[in-house]
């Protein structure tokens, strides 16, 4: 068994294992697998093992990878977990399923317009910089619940689940329990938090979805990434 397929089936138990101390049904969290900076063959063996859902930060490196993946194995679900700018929308309206880095009314305009204009209709979700933090993307949690409605009356699309990434070396508990908050108030049901150094917490706190990356794959080369 290859180190990936063995990375995988141990997140997979882990989740499982956090999902019944958190007291949550047997299947309540989704895996999504971020295979950035991972190539084909390092990505096939984890289709192969039945991984379904995959991560991706940058348009441009999915758009070079996917589509010959998706040759392959036509059930993939690939979802954008990395900033997106708005000259970058028509890419990503027609790449990715799932897009969980809408932030600003600007990327809310022009995917609105996209998905118009394609017919095709990828679901969508806010990122909430929880920790305000100047250099990271995300709405600041104060502005979030508005901007949700706004989405939905001045931009005409839907929004399925909030984003977040807690600041580095801080607790996520509390970042985690925040998205948690501004979710419930604005009537959103999914939550995709938790990466492979906290995913456990992120399903105690209510996760819908966890990003995984390197507790699968292994760590990531970015010199030759
Ligand atoms: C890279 C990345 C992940 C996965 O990180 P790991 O620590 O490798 O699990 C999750 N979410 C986002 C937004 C990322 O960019």
């Amino acid at each position: 068994m290859s180190n990936v397929v063995a990375g995988l089936a141990e997140v997979k138990a882990r989740i499982a294992e956090a999902e019944r101390a958190a007291e949550r049904p047997s299947g309540a969290v989704s895996l999504v697998a971020v295979s950035k900076t991972h190539g084909i063959e390092a990505i096939t063996p984890v289709i192969e093992a039945g991984q379904r859902v995959f991560g991706e930060n940058r348009v441009q490196e999915a758009a070079a990878k996917w589509p010959t993946l998706r040759e392959r194995f036509s059930d993939i679900e690939l979802r954008l977990i990395g900033p997106l700018q708005s000259n970058k929308a028509a890419e990503a309206v027609a790449l990715f399923d799932v897009i969980e880095t809408v932030d600003r009314d600007k990327i809310a305009h022009a995917l609105a317009a996209e998905m118009d204009k394609q017919g095709r209709a990828p679901r969508l979700y806010v990122q909430v910089n929880t920790g305000e933090e100047e250099q990271k993307a995300g709405i600041p949690p104060l502005d979030a619940v508005a901007f949700v409605e706004r989405c939905r009356t001045v931009h005409g699309i839907k929004v399925e689940g909030l984003m977040c990434i807690p600041p580095v070396g801080e607790n996520p508990g509390p970042h985690f329990a925040l998205l948690a908050k501004i979710a419930e108030e604005a009537g959103i049901e999914r939550l995709s938090m938790g990466m492979s150094g906290d995913f456990e917490t992120a399903v105690a706190f209510g996760a819908t979805s966890v990003r995984v990356g390197s507790a699968i794959f292994g760590a990531r080369d970015y010199g030759h990434g």
